[in-house]
């Protein structure tokens, strides 16, 4: 696909590393390709970054025709910069279009216009471990029209965030309340669909645990309330007597790359990992007994997010000894060594921009 740049007049000032947050500053560009029925993608442009204008009856401000993705760039102690199996994300990007009747795009073609534009916002991928270029890439349906079908216009955009470590602060432990009014999505519904509206859906919920000092909450099936799904945005894993347990994909579930490539590393390791249902009766009673090792959320963002406590009506449990286990910390080691280049990669995980 030909891409037309038009490079900005005013370049941006990078904050300090020390200073950047999440989400926040933006690069000095973006990506923007159309799509309408009769021809296809079309008029790909990477413009100066700025607002974009909607038609008021554009379908994604009343149907919510929207999904996105979230992945990094990374830079090695060398200088060079690297991405994490941004082809999976690809992937998922049209997964999640089949999902919520959005146009697919080529696999070679979303990756080649990310690697574009990537090459071009070098400059924007801070320095230090931990620090990445935040890239988002996202899609709505466009029709200036408010009949609810398929949509025959829709717009993939691609804006990118330089993003301060996660851990700042250090890895501690979160404490995670055990939801049992709201649920994220449900089977033969949109969960394994990065769509915007799961994530207005979950915000309630989430404001809910907070206020009562929780960082995230547990999610559980939206059918029979039973089964453990996730962890706030992320993917959850436990290690249960010895055994790694995850809940296994049932659609209402978002395949997660951080969790895929969690799996592979930890088979690799020589762990047992069971991809498979856990209700939240044996979480507890795994509390109960002290047979909870550890717990941990997995995504792009936190790579692993150690979890210390949960709460589950007003009772409260500690996982372990309230701190980061063993096999998170050789987890979180492994992958973030992988990403920013400190350790060999063994598992063909790296996508190097040159
Ligand atoms: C994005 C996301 C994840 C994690 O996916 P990664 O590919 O590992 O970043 C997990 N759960 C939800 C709900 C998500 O949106």
């Amino acid at each position: 696909m030909q891409v037309r740049v038009t490079k900005t007049q005013t370049p941006g000032v990078m904050p300090k590393e020390k200073e950047l947050g999440f989400g926040k500053v933006f690069t000095d560009h973006m990506l923007i390709v159309d799509w309408n029925e009769q021809i296809g993608w079309h008029d790909a442009r990477i413009e100066p970054f700025g607002r974009i204008s909607l038609h008021p009856a554009s379908t994604v401000l009343h149907y919510g025709a929207e999904i996105f993705e979230g992945l990094k760039v990374y830079r090695r102690k060398d200088g060079g910069i690297q991405m994490f199996r941004p082809m999976e994300n690809v992937k998922r990007m049209n997964r999640s279009a089949e999902r919520m009747s959005l146009p697919q795009m080529p696999e070679k073609d979303m990756l080649n216009l990310i690697k574009k534009f990537v090459k071009l916002e070098e400059r924007w991928v801070p320095k230090s471990f931990g620090t990445s270029l935040y890239l988002r890439p996202f899609m709505f349906g466009n029709d200036e029209a408010l009949g609810v079908h398929a949509v025959k216009n829709a717009t993939f955009m691609l804006i990118a965030s330089p993003s301060g470590s996660y851990y700042a602060e250090g890895i501690n432990p979160v404490s995670i309340m055990i939801e049992s009014e709201d649920v994220r999505t449900v089977r033969g519904g949109t969960g394994y669909a990065k769509c915007g509206g799961n994530y207005a859906a979950s915000t309630r919920a989430g404001e809910r645990a907070a206020k009562k000092g929780y960082s995230q909450v547990l999610w559980l099936d939206g059918v029979e309330r039973k089964y453990i799904e996730e962890v706030g945005a992320m993917n959850v894993m436990f290690k249960i007597d010895g055994e790694i347990v995850t809940p296994m994909l049932t659609g209402s579930i978002l395949p997660g790359i951080t969790r895929m490539s969690c799996i592979e590393a930890l088979k690799s390791m020589g762990y047992k990992v069971s991809e498979r249902l856990l209700s939240v009766d044996e979480l507890l009673e795994a509390l109960e007994w002290g047979k909870l090792e550890e717990a941990w959320g997995c995504g792009t963002a936190a790579v692993v997010s150690p979890i210390g406590k949960f709460a589950y009506g007003n009772k409260e449990y500690t996982v372990g000894e309230g701190k980061i286990g063993k096999v998170t910390k050789k987890l979180y080691d492994l992958l973030t060594g992988i990403q920013w280049g400190k350790k060999e990669d063994t598992f063909g995980w790296v996508y190097p921009i040159k």
